[in-house]
């Protein structure tokens, strides 16, 4: 069985090594690097420096704890940049052995469908390969929106493709869209010395999180003077004598730069999809049916190109799933239980349905909370600001949980097991959770449910 992949993003790279241990023939086609946005423009970039700036931060705080810094502390830009730049091209690397430990014939170029089972790749310097598949997954994933408003011209407007190379620090920054790249993003500037402005038309940052949850990122960002605009949509934007000048309803602002971070939009233009009778929707997505196969027999569509949340890990189940069922499998991708993160400082993280979904949903249900205050190791570590809070239905199944505070994003794997594996509040709580330890947070946010939390006030 041959199988292509167009698109080695995490989704596309995953779905060929899956293919290849399950004994399929397989070729990747990949126009750029490895990796895809992620590795390259993404989730990877992004954390890399936030680490630096979490250093910075941590040395910065280090009398706290006891510990003398003699000598000047400062922030060395370019060295996190190149930093940045190192662990990606590691990772390139090592997703393209990867590939090729598991018999993987990577093609550089730009992958094109003929029909159904033949694929046209247009390689760099312009010859062109024609591939026969019985199967093809797409995985050509996502790129920045950025309406023809912003005047995007990649130097004092940019998007967060840019933000990723900026060369030196910009003194201000207006960011639109307070979603998880803009809060990530502008936290990171900020800790820097950029002076910040979030502009998000909805009435909160992160508007896809409850509000109690939100909350505890805004009083952060007061803290570190970061300027939010909510509710308000940015209505003109021009730039003058080397400045962006936007106009906010009434108020006009002021900046270096300004970064568009209000989405991003699926990727398929160069797919030649109309080859083999695939119709986009209204947003640009490709329709798949519960096996992730589209209305092509024997062509699926995984990641950011479907209408499922554009989230690295998402994309990659999805590649896997999508290759185990162009093997013969009948699987599904379980959507009940996919963790939402954002690694802020304090992290945010959640999984499953908010308080608010419910709420419009008029649906029965619980909650338990408990605030890391109550614990002696966030005490410890001299971070607790945040709370773990479960939602349960009324037969005590967890449905949803947030976790805001120190190492949300990892803490949030128990609760995710939770969720998948719907089990009940009682079951995960009864289980031994290790002291001193962050853990312990969501133990007694689960014993809240039944209003018997040992060490809530
Ligand atoms: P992509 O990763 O976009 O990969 C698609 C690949 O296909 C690309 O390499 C592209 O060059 C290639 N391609 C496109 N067309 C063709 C063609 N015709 N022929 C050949 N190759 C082609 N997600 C998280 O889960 N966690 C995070 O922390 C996170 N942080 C992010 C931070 C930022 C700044 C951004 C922009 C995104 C972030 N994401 C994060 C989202 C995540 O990067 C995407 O959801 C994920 O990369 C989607 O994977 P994919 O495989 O669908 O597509």
């Amino acid at each position: 069985m041959r199988l292509v992949v167009i698109g080695a993003g995490p989704g596309g790279y995953e779905a060929a090594i899956k293919a290849a241990k399950l004994g399929a023939k397989v070729s990747i086609i990949e126009k750029d690097k490895v990796g895809g946005t992620c590795l390259n423009r993404g989730c990877i970039p992004t954390k890399s420096l936030l680490a630096s700036s979490d250093v910075f931060g941590i040395v910065n705080n280090a009398q706290k704890f006891g510990v003398n810094i003699t000598g000047q502390v400062s922030a060395d830009f370019s060295e996190m940049m190149n930093r940045k730049n190192k662990l990606v091209s590691q990772m390139v690397n090592g997703i393209e052995f990867l590939l090729k430990k598991n018999g993987i014939e990577i093609i550089k170029g730009v992958g094109k469908l003929i029909d159904k089972n033949l694929v046209e790749v247009t390689k760099d310097d312009g010859s062109k390969e024609i591939l026969r598949a019985d199967k093809i997954i797409l995985a050509t994933g996502s790129i920045p929106v950025c309406p023809g408003l912003f005047n995007y011209d990649g130097k004092y407007i940019i998007t967060s493709d840019e933000v990723l190379n900026l060369e030196k620090i910009p003194d201000s920054m207006i960011i639109v869209g307070g979603g998880v790249i803009g809060c990530e993003i502008g936290q990171f500037l900020r800790r820097l010395g950029t002076e910040v402005t979030i502009v998000e038309m909805m009435p909160q940052i992160l508007p896809m999180e409850d509000e109690d949850v939100a909350k505890q990122l805004i009083r952060q960002f007061k803290k570190d003077k970061i300027k939010i605009i909510t509710g308000k949509g940015i209505t003109s934007v021009k730039v003058e004598n080397n400045r962006v000048i936007a106009g906010v309803e009434n108020t006009m602002l002021e900046a270096d730069m300004m970064m568009v971070s209000i989405g991003r939009k699926p990727f398929t233009e160069e797919l030649g999809l109309e080859n083999a009778g695939i119709e986009t929707d209204k947003r640009g997505r490709i329709p798949v049916n519960r096996k992730l196969e589209t209305c092509a027999e024997g062509i699926y569509a995984i990641g950011d190109i479907i209408d499922t949340p554009f989230l690295a890990h998402v994309a990659s189940k999805e590649g896997v799933i999508a290759a185990e069922n162009a093997l013969g499998g009948d699987k599904e991708v379980a959507y009940h239980a996919v963790p939402r993160c954002v690694y802020t400082e304090p992290e945010v993280a959640a999984v499953g349905l908010t308080e608010s979904e419910l709420k419009v949903a008029a649906k029965a249900y619980k909650i338990g909370t408990f605030d890391f205050r109550g614990l002696g190791k966030a005490q410890v570590i001299d971070k607790i600001q945040g709370f773990v809070k479960v939602i349960t239905d009324e037969n005590d199944k967890l449905i949803g949980a947030s976790v805001v505070g120190p190492n949300a994003t990892d803490l949030l794997a128990e609760l995710t097991l939770a969720v998948h594996l719907g089990l009940s509040a009682e079951q995960v709580g009864d289980v031994i959770h290790p002291h001193p330890t962050l853990s312990e947070a969501i133990m007694e946010a689960l014993h809240d449910v039944h209003g018997q939390s040992v060490h809530k006030v």
